[in-house]
């Protein structure tokens, strides 16, 4: 453990505690209680996620942590108050914002993400990396995913907390997210060591969907099993709860999420224009790449066939040029 480990730790947690006492008995929480409960936050997640409050204040925390005895230089270097250039002093990092605890694997608060109650920038604020928080290894909400995920083999990846937190009030206690950031080698191997199965609800707009392309093309080279679920367009999965509901969205968003190969056939699409001859010239190209390197015969039949059918092309002329691509893709390192 790095120094000061327990230190720092137990100078989270005491906030974590803290900042939720703030939110739901203090009259200072009550506008930021209102506007999660409109946002529909639930009492229950509110206290299962531990969310809460920071003041807006610039010494309160400072002041707060020096009276339990906590050293100032080490609060800075768990990220929780800032030195000012100036004169020395510190002030806290996080201000009038709602407070997301980040757990470790263990379950120890180890960062905060402290969201803007309006249209304030950054609109999520996190805690920096410090000793004890590093981003790239940190999956929001694993530690109490984690024995559902085990016990299901499956995994739902989140782009944002607010969408891990709507999918558990909805059922769906296998959510994880990572922490603001794309999803890093030791993301996936955190995942291949729990899970095989692992389902991507990223938000469905053009970052969302780039996003989503590049972890599955990642949980896949690690051997997962990877589907892809969608909503309809720009919207993420809280949105998408608190319009049509829990159970839509477990059926018709996890439930119908598809496969991989079948998302990459609708991310080829995108930008295109299939009655432009080249542009269907190369969607035709990048899905016979695509089919060349499945497995299964069978699979590749499938795939084949639907693209034969839908461009009224002879299977024949694409199964010869599905073998010479993946003839072609033999000699690449
Ligand atoms: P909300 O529903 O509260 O608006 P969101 O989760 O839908 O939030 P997105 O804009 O989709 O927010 O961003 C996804 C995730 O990226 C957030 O949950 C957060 O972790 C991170 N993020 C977004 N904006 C910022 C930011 N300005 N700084 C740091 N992280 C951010
Ligand atoms: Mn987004
Ligand atoms: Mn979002
Ligand atoms: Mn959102």
């Amino acid at each position: 453990y790095p120094e000061n480990y327990r230190q720092m730790v137990d100078a989270h947690e005491l906030l974590r505690k803290f900042y939720h006492h703030l939110l739901v008995n203090t009259d200072e929480g009550q506008p930021a209680l209102e506007y999660l409960l409109k946002r529909g936050f639930s009492k229950e997640s509110i206290d299962k996620f531990q969310i809460g409050y920071a003041l807006p204040s610039w010494e309160f925390v400072t002041g707060f942590l020096q009276k339990k005895g906590y050293s100032a230089e080490h609060m800075e270097k768990a990220g929780l108050i800032i030195k000012r250039d100036r004169d020395g002093t510190f002030f806290d990092r996080f201000r009038d914002r709602v407070m997301f605890p980040i757990l470790d694997h263990q379950g120890n608060t180890i960062a905060f993400s402290g969201r803007a109650l309006g249209d304030d920038e950054p609109k999520y604020l996190n805690s920096p990396e410090t000793p004890i928080f590093n981003k790239s290894k940190i999956l929001y909400n694993f530690s109490k995913a984690r024995s559902s995920i085990r016990k299901h083999q499956h995994a739902i990846l989140f782009e944002g907390f607010a969408d891990v937190i709507a999918a558990d009030r909805s059922g769906v206690e296998n959510g994880v997210a990572t922490m603001g950031t794309s999803l890093t080698g030791e993301h996936v191997s955190i995942l291949k060591k729990n899970v095989q199965n692992i389902t991507i609800c990223y938000d469905s707009d053009k970052a969302g969907i780039e996003a989503a392309y590049r972890a599955a093309v990642l949980l896949n080279d690690a051997g997962c099993t990877v589907k892809v679920a969608m909503m309809p367009s720009g919207m993420d999965p809280d949105d998408y709860i608190r319009k049509y509901g829990e159970e839509k969205f477990r059926n018709e968003v996890i439930g119908s999420s598809s496969t991989f190969m079948s998302f990459k056939i609708q991310y080829f699409r995108r930008g295109k224009n299939l009655q432009n001859e080249g542009d269907r010239l190369q969607y035709i190209e990048e899905v016979l790449k695509e089919i060349s390197r499945l497995d299964k015969a069978v699979e590749k039949d499938l795939y084949l066939r639907q693209l034969a059918d839908e461009f009224s092309l002879s299977l024949d002329a694409l199964k010869q040029q599905a073998n010479q691509s993946q003839d072609n893709g033999k000699g690449q390192p």
